[in-house]
């Protein structure tokens, strides 16, 4: 993904318009949304609630409150596997950084 499509950082299709989604922890997504959205897990996603800078920090810049916010996140597995699926190399996706994603990808070689 080319930098110009990043405004202050955070890429702009990181999250899917919550409209579609539905209220967090209201609506769960059912499997047809699943298979007809690969984001649809995003509906209860804690950093859809937060900062999304937080998530995308600048090169070298703390991703700890990131972090922490994910341990306590309920779709923590649905977006890391996201993630590695979706080879993302930006950002903080299931409490890992693009660091810690691609150790693990290395280990599951
Ligand atoms: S695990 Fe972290 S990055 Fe992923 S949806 Fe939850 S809060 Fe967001």
């Amino acid at each position: 993904m080319a930098m110009s499509e990043y405004r202050s950082g955070v890429p702009d299709d990181w999250f899917v318009d919550p409209v579609q989604l539905g209220v967090p922890g209201v609506r769960k997504p059912s499997a047809d949304d699943i298979e007809d959205n690969p984001l649809a897990w995003q509906a209860d996603s804690l950093c859809a609630q937060t900062d999304p800078e937080a998530f995308f920090p600048e090169k070298g810049g703390s991703t700890r409150d990131a972090k922490r916010i994910c341990t306590s996140c309920e779709v923590k597995a649905q977006c890391l596997d996201y993630a590695l699926q979706n080879d993302e190399r930006f950002g903080i996706w299931g409490g890992l950084s693009e660091r810690e994603r691609r150790k693990l990808r290395k280990r599951a070689v």
